[in-house]
């Protein structure tokens, strides 16, 4: 679950416990996407769509070695070279 400004909330009752780890990487990317262009509105606009967003953070979650990447199943492919560029600067982004 996303919460804005910077904080993520995991709900228990939605996620089984031998997924956590993948969402936490998934919701991870998607902190550093915010803390790069500070809102979701942003990080949505900077992206295409929040559909383009979510394909970017499960391709950041998978260099972090998920598994678990629901929104590139639903669009049935894997990450394009672009998508993984972004992602990986994500996963390499600096604390400010
Ligand atoms: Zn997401």
């Amino acid at each position: 679950m996303w919460a804005e400004p910077l904080l993520v909330i995991l709900n228990r009752d939605a996620i089984d416990c031998d997924e956590v780890r993948d969402v936490v990487l998934h919701e991870w990317i998607h902190l550093q996407q915010a803390r790069t262009h500070n809102t979701w509105d942003a990080v949505q606009a900077a992206y295409g769509g929040q559909q383009q967003a979510e394909i970017v953070a499960d391709c950041g979650a998978r260099l972090l070695g998920s598994e678990l990447t629901p929104y590139l199943d639903e669009a049935g492919r894997g990450c394009t070279a672009a998508e993984l560029d972004h992602a990986r600067a994500l996963t390499q982004r600096q604390a400010s």
